[in-house]
């Protein structure tokens, strides 16, 4: 190895190893202060939404490459190019149709490869393999034969095909072993939460990413016709569903503000599980309330169930707290909020009245008079399935958009209670 101590010998050669000795150090204490500041991920971020909003995909890789080999050469810690790396593979899976464009990046590669050479010279690591490795090898063999197809030579050598073979078949291999040595070393910082943190960063990304394709296509068009065909839709959606979890994962973990504030939770499966803990589901999924409970957090939730829940609902409690608050501060304001809600934590003013005791159709309960189809509309729904002598909320006086409400043209189904849907169902028999 190069590295030099730094002993008094005289001469060109010893000088310039000093130098060289002297500017790495400078390097490499500049990349782990980035890793470490708060300044990564918001860089980061800027300098991908930055090329791509530029329309620059080619450009915004190259950039990234580059704080990669940077990154890679000069921290000590492996992770510390991963977020890079997976931003430049997202902006690149953006142009699948064009992965030829990218061609002047191949430029990149072997300084990559050096980097990479160098950080193990230089970081030694202990090869290892953990549990998963069978599974991995067998997947990239897999993927290096062609899938689950057989593809041609000519097939295997275009851009998309090599974009998969090298990336997955090979890449994920390679970056599984890296990984699986590196990991297991001693760290300063939490592991898991910078883990949590790379992938929220994805995510906000891709997210941007999205965002850029509609803003685009409605400066094109002058209007957005629906759900816009992304060429990447699959990776998008992978990447958004993993990194969704990802903020609750570091709220829970870091609960100061969770304990300073209410929580709101927005429609029935937020309030108390709803349809995601329903009957057969193996999700463990449970309200926002049960949760903090569990997890021991005292945090007063605000429950606006409703499947889904009337937009005035939302607004008017919000509206409603920050009256509260202004008028009493923080404290006192939430604690009138509180005081406002009923045993299965709705505010009162919007779910405080019963909704067969409000009905238009409680004078034709009362005769007997029933509907035998939902296109009969004189008579009350209860042999439909209605739910509403169990159910509150204000939907017979608010109405939808202002304009009808649930059991107008069908039946109420109990959405804004607790035991909804298990508890309602079967919807349409009483
Ligand atoms: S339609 Fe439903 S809510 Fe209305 S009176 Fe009949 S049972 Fe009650
Ligand atoms: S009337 Fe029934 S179904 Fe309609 S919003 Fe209220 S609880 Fe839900």
């Amino acid at each position: 190895m190069w590295m030099p101590s730094l002993d008094l010998a005289t001469g060109l050669w010893a000088r310039m190893r000093r130098t060289l000795y002297t500017l790495f150090s400078r390097l490499s204490r500049a990349a782990q202060r980035f890793w470490m500041s708060r300044a990564y991920f918001p860089v980061l971020l800027t300098v991908s939404a930055a090329f791509m909003a530029a329309g620059e995909p080619v450009y915004g890789v190259a950039a990234l490459g580059c704080i990669v080999i940077w990154l890679l050469a000069a921290c000590p810690d492996l992770l510390a190019p991963v977020c890079p790396f997976f931003m430049a593979f997202l902006m690149s899976s953006q142009c699948y149709g064009q992965l030829t464009d990218f061609l002047p990046c191949a430029a990149l590669v072997p300084p990559l490869l050096v980097a990479l050479l160098w950080h193990f010279a230089v970081w030694p690591v202990t090869l290892r393999i953990g549990r998963s490795g069978l599974g991995l090898a067998l997947v990239s063999i897999a993927t290096l034969l062609g899938g689950c197809d057989v593809i041609s030579r000519k097939q295997a050598m275009e851009p998309l095909s090599l974009y998969y073979t090298l990336g997955l078949g090979v890449g994920m291999l390679v970056l599984y072993v890296l990984f699986r040595s590196h990991l297991t070393e001693k760290r300063s910082y939490d592991l898991h939460r910078r883990f949590a943190e790379i992938f929220c960063a994805l995510g906000l990304c891709m997210a941007l990413a999205v965002l850029l394709a509609y803003g685009k296509a409605w400066l094109a068009e002058g209007h957005i016709g629906g759900v816009l065909y992304l060429s990447y839709r699959n990776f998008a959606t992978s990447v958004l569903l993993t990194a969704l979890p990802m903020p609750f994962y570091l709220s829970l973990r870091h609960r100061g503000h969770l304990a300073t504030a209410a929580v709101l939770a927005l429609g029935t499966c937020a309030a108390y599980g709803g349809i995601p803990a329903a009957k057969g589901s193996v999700t463990e999924a449970m309200g926002t309330g049960a949760m903090l409970k569990q997890a021991g957090i005292k945090t007063p939730v605000v429950n606006i169930p409703g499947c889904p829940p009337q937009p005035d609902w939302i607004v008017g409690t919000i509206a409603l707290a920050l009256q509260k608050i202004k008028e009493k501060g923080l404290e006192a304001g939430l604690a009138e909020v509180v005081s406002l809600l009923d045993s299965e934590g709705r505010p009162l003013p919007f779910y405080g009245r019963n909704v067969h005791e409000n009905c238009p159709y409680l004078g034709k309960y009362d005769e007997g008079k029933f509907s035998a189809t939902f296109t009969e509309k004189d008579g009350c729904r209860y042999d439909l399935g209605c739910k509403g002598p169990g159910a509150y909320c204000d939907s017979f006086e608010r109405k939808w958009n202002g304009v009808n409400w649930c059991v107008a043209n069908a039946i109420c189904i109990g959405c804004t209670e607790p035991s909804f849907p298990d508890g309602q169902s079967p919807f349409y028999s009483n």
